[in-house]
Order: C-alpha cells, then structure tokens, then sequence
C-alpha cells in the first residue's frame, strides 16, 4: 500500500509548511496558530479537569478546517490548517455538520442495504430517509464485533478488488477468530489526511516527532503517521519499546523531538528515563497519548517531567485508526467527518444522553468498501453537551475507564479496570511496571507483581510504598475486604509490547499464585 502524499491540497502545502521552508508563510488572511502558547499544563483530554482556562490557544483547531473541506465549505481554513479564519466558525456549525452528516449516511445505508449481503438482511424494512444523525438511528440493528470474526466478507459493499489493506486483529476474546477489516485506499488515505491535520494542531511544521507506535506492516498506524506528518511538513522519528527506554529517551534527546507520541505507559517508561538521564525539560513541548487508556495520574507525571503540555487521542482500527482528538480542554474532538458516535447502555442497548457514560457505537459516513453501521466499539465514553471553550463545534467525547468485559467485578458489584491500577501505581518513580491477575476463588483475589525500575530502592520499600499508594486510593472498599491485594516484587520484567493493559483472571482450578510466581496463559 502506498498512501496519497498529497493529502493536503496542493495549493497548501507551501503554507503547511514542508521542511525546508519557512514554517509558517500563511496566507495574508490568516493570522496563523498561537504557535508560543502552549501553556505547558494543558488537560489530559479527560475528565481530570481543564486546566488550560486562560491560556486558550486562539488557533484554529485544525480538524475544523478538514471537516470543513469535506463538507465542501470555501474559507481559507478549509484549504490551509495553518490558517485562522475567522470565516470558519460563521460557516462550520454543529447544525451544519449534523445536517451533512445525515446525507451521508443516508447514503451508507442506501448502499448498504443494496450491496452488503450481511446490511440487506439487516437493514430490510429501514427507511434511510426516516433516520437522521441526530433521530432514529436506535431504529438500526446494531452490529457486533462477532460478524467481524464469523463473516467479515458478508460486510463488503464493493469487489475485494478495491481492498487496499486487510487488517486481522487478534484479540483476548474467547471466540478463537480474530476479526478482520478491510479498507480500501481512499479509506488510508482518510486516515493519513486526518493524521496530517490533527498533527498540525499537536505539532508545528518543521518539529521532529518521536512516535513510538506499532510500524512494522505496511498501514500500520506507525507508517500511516509517518506519512502523515510528512505530508504536514513535520519530520518522524520511529522509536521501539524494545529499544530499550534509556536508549529511546537517548533519541529523543538527540533527535531534538519537539513532540512525543506513544502509549502513556511507553511514554511514562521513557520520561522516566529522560529524568534520569538529566535531560534538560523543556525542548519538547507536547506529548501525545494513544493506543491505550490515559490514566490522569500517568498523564500528570509526563507533564511534570517533560514540563509540556499533554493530549490525547483515541482511536481504534475500526475507525480507521484515527477518531477523536484532544485540544487542550476537556475531552476529545471526534472525527466527524468521517464518523458518527453514540453512546448506548451496554447491557439493554437502550440510546444514552450526552453525558452518561456507556458503550461508544460509531457509524462509518464515507467508507464505501466495508462500512460499519452501529458497530458496537467495546469501549467505554460518554458524549459531552455543550460548546468547547476552543471553539470547534465538533462534538466530545470523554474516554471512560476502558472497555466492557475489560474490568473484572468485585464481590459488592463494583469493578476494577487496568487504568484504575495504572492510575495509583504508576506514578511511583521506583516502579517500572506492573501486573495484576485476580483469582476471586482464592483467598487473596488482586495479586500485583511489581517491577522494580533500575534505580529503585530496596524491594520492601518498593512494597510499601505500592501498599501505601492502593491504601490511599479510592478503590472499592470490597476489594480490601475480600481478601485484600497481595504485592510481590520481581526482578525480569516481561517487555514492553504494544499489547493493551489488561487484569488476567485466573481461571478456577489454577493453583492459586505463591509469592514471585508468574501466571502465563495457555495460548490455544
Ligand atoms: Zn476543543
């Protein structure tokens, strides 16, 4: 697969910025991004409060100006994301995007229903005129991630001629199938188009960006990004995991990386590094968090060290990869030009209102190959009511606490997420990592393995202080109850993969775990 470059129109990409040329040469009606203000403790992008009130970054947000383009709007920000005209907000409204979005995806489901074997069985008897972005989408069946393992094929709307990438996604589920999209190669280039914009709203043209994502495949979101900011005039620097954090924080430093983009638990290892090593703070200026849950504490801890700002993104290859992102405030623009979100209850599947958090369930509104009606993400967010202090009008979304079936349930009903112990753990500076495995048959339920970090103190101080820290959390009081939480310190941590943090479960049966033991899962 060989993503378009030109992605950003031909006539911008002076403006935008290539290396080599004066970085911001915007046109005469731009005023050009705040590009000094960046307030060095902007929000995570989650519900751990904005605290960048006051230190508005008066930019415009740069997706603005690429739904702006989708939707066929003429203003100078639709054509340049280095621009800030103010023709933007008077022409890009909610209502306007929310109007737009209904044609679109009237016309999936017109398509849908003629041309996908699975969507003509499913949307039989669907009037796609009575459904609109905004009503009646609860009138659609919704869709399981299971067709994708059992009939993936039956989804397709066009020849698999048109298949551009294949992307087979191997999960913890229980199904044994993995499941499997296919895009096409206006799909990829979508995502490298988002990329590109959203970057410039991340980064600036002629920043070194330092991406520790998966990047090994063709499309994968590690060589999608690169072209990405390519294309946005900013210069990519793949890191790995298992490169070692030492030596990726070494290659930052180098590399003079003004950005930073990776997982919050590979960019905590490297920060931690960087700390170490005595870099000076300061030469990067934003990091970008993704892939996995953003736990606030892990999020406060990078910015301290690196005194930057910290964003988030969220995404999922269902989306395309790319799906919502943070501006600074609370809580994350979705990509709306390309999707269309709602949040359900995830038991009875009933619409939730903005605000309650629930399961995301996202509608493709511009994949033509295999385009995903209601598909049921897994993942836990609420939509947020209201107006951005930034001024996009596109909507939120707050990520929750991670995905459903991902917690387990403790004894009072409560539960338990990886981000939770992520979020009490993982700021202790002598830790390197940590996992946890819960066998609620047994008489000790929550056992947590602790990886020292190299420079740590003794074990026992390490012990203590990770008792200290889950002591004083807000966890359920029945997880204490019910047989409370054993630590244990171990010396070889497993490496860093790109794999999402999970809480293993222990079947019945198992012996239960003795100090130092490891629990390994029988792969099939
Ligand atoms: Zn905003």
């Amino acid at each position: 697969m060989t993503a378009d470059r030109s992605v950003l129109p031909r006539q911008c990409r002076g403006q935008a910025g290539m290396p080599h040329e004066a970085p911001h040469t915007a046109p005469p009606c731009c005023a050009g991004p705040d590009r000094e203000n960046h307030s060095g403790k902007d929000s995570t992008g989650s519900d751990a409060g904005s605290d960048a009130e006051g230190q508005r970054n008066q930019a415009v947000f740069t997706p603005d100006g690429l739904t702006a383009r989708a939707m066929g709007i003429s203003c100078a920000a639709a054509c340049n994301p280095a621009c800030s005209d103010p023709e933007l907000r008077r022409l890009l409204t909610a209502s306007g995007i929310s109007a737009w979005q209904t044609d679109r995806l009237r016309e999936v489901l017109a398509l849908a229903a003629e041309a996908s074997p699975y969507y003509r069985q499913a949307l039989q008897g669907v009037d796609p005129a009575s459904i609109s972005a905004r009503g009646g989408l609860h009138r659609l069946p919704l869709l399981h991630a299971d067709v994708l393992r059992r009939a993936p094929l039956s989804l397709l709307c066009t020849s698999q001629d048109d298949v551009a990438r294949v992307v087979t996604l191997d999960t913890s589920g229980t199904s044994g199938r993995p499941k499997r999209l296919f895009f096409s190669e206006e799909d990829l280039n979508a995502t490298v188009e988002f990329f590109s914009w959203g970057m410039l709203s991340v980064g600036h043209p002629g920043d070194t960006v330092l991406a520790v994502l998966p990047g090994e495949r063709p499309a994968s979101v590690g060589r999608l990004l690169g072209t990405a900011l390519e294309n946005a005039g900013m210069r990519s620097v793949a890191g790995n995991m298992g490169q070692g954090a030492p030596a990726l924080a070494r290659l930052a430093h180098t590399e003079k990386a003004a950005v930073i983009v990776g997982s919050a638990s590979h960019v905590r290892h490297l920060a931690l590094a960087w700390q170490q090593a005595g870099y000076d703070p300061g030469s990067i200026h934003t990091v970008l968090l993704c892939w996995d849950s953003v736990p606030p504490a892990v999020a406060g801890l990078i910015r301290r060290i690196f005194g930057c700002r910290v964003l988030v993104h969220w995404g999922m290859t269902e989306t395309g990869l790319g799906g919502a992102l943070g501006c600074g405030h609370q809580g994350l623009h979705l990509r709306e030009a390309d999707l269309l979100a709602e949040v359900i209850d995830p038991v009875t599947g009933t619409p939730l209102p903005d605000g309650q958090e629930g399961e995301l369930v996202i509608t493709t509104l511009r994949r033509r190959t295999m385009p995903l009606i209601r598909y049921r993400t897994g993942d836990l967010a609420r939509l947020l009511a209201g107006a951005c202090p930034c001024g996009s009008p596109l909507r939120r979304i707050s990520p929750g606490r991670g995905r459903t079936g991902e917690g387990i349930t403790l004894p009072d009903g409560g539960s338990l997420y990886p981000a939770d112990l992520d979020n009490i753990l993982l700021p202790l500076a002598g830790l390197h990592d940590f996992e946890a495995c819960w066998q609620p048959w047994a008489g000790t339920p929550l056992q947590i393995t602790l990886y020292p970090a190299p420079a740590a103190g003794t074990d026992r101080t390490l012990r203590q202080q990770a008792e200290k820290a889950l002591a004083d959390s807000p966890l359920p009081a029945a997880l204490t109850r019910h047989g409370g939480t054993m630590f244990h310190v171990a010396r070889t941590a497993p490496q860093a993969g790109f794999g999402k943090r999970r809480i293993r479960v222990i079947p019945q049966g198992t012996p239960p775990l003795n100090s130092g033991e490891s629990y390994h899962e029988q792969l099939p």
